[in-house]
C-alpha cells in the first residue's frame, strides 16, 4: 500500500506494518517478542496509562509489571524503574503521554546489559520530534494510533515501525494469519467516519457523548478486540497525511499557546500545566487541578456547556477492577495523583477562538465560585 511506503519513507524505517488499531499493533508486537524469547514473560507500562496498553498485555498473554511515574513529565520514576529490571524482562513500553516525549535515552542507559526490547508507545505522538528525531523511531520496534483524537485519525488504525529483521519477521508471519476486515465493519467504519467529521468541534462535544455508541474519548480495559490489517478504506482516509500533520501540528500548537497564557493570566497555582518540554506536539493540553472541588466544577461545566474540557484516565493501572488483584499491596502514588488531578483542554485543529474564549471565561468563574464556598 502506498501509505506503507509513505510511512517507510518519512520514518527512515526498514518495517511498516498496517493494523486495525494500536492495542492490535501493541498486541501483535508483544506475540512477537514472545516468539522471539519463550523464556520471559514481564512487560513494564507506567502505571498511568491508557487503558489499551494493560488490554493488550492481558490479551497477548503476558504479565503486566507497573512503574510510578515522575512527579513533573509523565514518564516513568527513572529512579524505581531500574528497581524493577530483572532477567524475566520481555520488554518496556514507555509511552509518550499527550506527545510529550518519554526519555527513552535515559531509559537505555538504565537497561544496560539486559537485553528487554524498548516498545515505544508514540500512539499519541505521530509526527511529533525528541531532539530533532522522529518520535517512532526510538524504540526497537514503535507504534501509532490512527484512533480517534490522535494526532491524525483513520477512525481507527495502528501503524507499526521497526528496524530489526527477527521482529518484522514474526509480525509479518501473525498477520498473514490475522482476518481482514468484513463488509459490516467496514460499512461500520464509514458511517463513524462522516459522524466525526460532522462532531469533531468542542462546541459540540456534548453530542457524542449523548450518542453511546460513539464513546468520544472514553477509555475502557477490554483485552477482546479484533486484530486486523487495515483496510484499503482506512489507509484510503489517511491520503496526504504528512501534509495534515504539519497543518494539525501548527494549529495545535497555536493553542496550546494560547492555554499557556491562560494559566498564566490566571495569577493562581490552583491550576498548573504539565509542561516539562514546552516545544512538543501535544494532543491535549493537560492541567494539574489541586483542589478537587475546583476539578469537578470545571468538568461540570465542560459537559454542560461542551467545551471539550476532558478528564483523563480515571484510575490507575492498578485501580482496573478487573487487575486489581494482580497488584495487591502495591501502590503508585504519583500515578494516582495525577488520575486525581489532571484534566486535559482542547487543542485539535478545530478549536476556534471563540471557543478559547469559552472555556477561559468558564474557568475563571470557576475559580471564582469554588473560592467563595
Ligand atoms: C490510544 C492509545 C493506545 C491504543 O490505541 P488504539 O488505537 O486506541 O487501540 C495505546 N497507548 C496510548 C498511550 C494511547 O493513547
Amino acid at each position: 500500500m502506498r501509505f506503507e511506503t509513505e510511512l517507510k519513507d518519512y520514518f527512515d524505517v526498514k518495517y511498516c506494518f498496517l493494523v486495525s488499531s494500536g492495542k492490535a499493533a501493541l498486541t501483535l508486537i508483544l506475540n512477537a517478542l514472545k516468539n522471539l524469547y519463550p523464556d520471559k514473560d514481564q512487560v513494564i507500562i507506567p502505571a498511568f496509562t491508557c487503558y489499551s496498553v494493560p488490554s493488550a498485555i492481558v490479551r497477548a498473554g503476558l504479565k503486566i509489571e507497573l512503574c510510578d511515574m515522575d512527579t513533573e513529565k509523565l514518564d516513568f520514576d527513572f529512579g524505581q524503574l531500574s528497581k524493577t529490571i530483572n532477567n524475566s524482562l520481555l520488554c518496556i513500553i514507555p509511552a509518550h503521554l499527550f506527545g510529550m516525549p518519554s526519555d527513552i535515552d535515559h531509559l537505555r542507559s538504565i537497561l544496560g546489559d539486559n537485553e528487554a526490547v524498548v516498545v515505544e508507545d508514540a500512539a499519541q505522538a505521530m509526527g511529533g520530534k525528541w531532539e530533532g528525531e522522529k518520535l517512532g523511531t526510538f524504540g526497537d520496534v514503535s507504534f501509532f494510533s490512527l484512533g480517534r483524537g490522535k494526532a491524525i485519525s483513520t477512525v481507527e488504525g495502528g501503524v507499526i515501525l521497526t528496524n530489526r529483521d527477527d521482529i518484522a519477521q514474526n509480525i509479518s508471519a501473525l498477520l498473514n494469519d490475522a482476518s481482514p476486515y468484513h463488509t459490516l465493519e467496514i460499512l461500520r467504519l464509514m458511517i463513524e467516519a462522516v459522524s466525526l467529521t460532522l462532531l469533531m468541534r468542542p462546541s459540540l462535544f456534548w453530542f457524542p457523548k449523548a450518542l453511546p455508541c460513539l464513546n468520544l474519548g472514553e477509555t475502557i480495559y477490554d483485552p477482546n478486540f479484533k486484530i486486523r490489517k487495515m483496510s484499503p478504506f482506512q489507509a484510503g482516509m489517511a491520503k496526504s497525511w504528512k501534509k495534515k500533520i504539519s497543518k494539525f501540528q501548527n494549529r495545535r500548537s497555536r493553542n496550546a499557546k494560547a492555554w499557556v497564557n491562560l494559566l498564566k493570566s490566571l495569577k493562581t497555582n490552583e491550576l498548573s500545566a504539565v509542561d516539562a518540554y514546552p516545544d512538543s506536539d501535544l494532543i491535549r493540553f493537560p492541567v494539574n487541578v489541586d483542589d478537587p472541588s475546583l476539578r469537578k466544577a470545571i468538568l461540570k461545566q465542560s459537559e454542560i456547556k461542551g467545551l471539550g474540557i476532558m478528564p483523563t484516565y480515571p484510575d490507575t493501572i492498578n485501580g482496573i477492577e478487573e487487575l486489581r488483584n494482580m497488584f495487591a499491596g502495591q501502590e503508585f502514588p504519583v500515578a494516582k495523583k495525577y488520575s486525581q488531578q489532571l484534566i486535559t483542554l482542547p487543542v485539535h485543529p478545530f478549536v476556534k477562538k471563540t471557543d478559547i474564549m469559552k472555556i477561559t471565561r468558564e474557568i475563571r468563574n470557576a475559580i471564582k465560585q469554588t473560592r467563595r464556598i
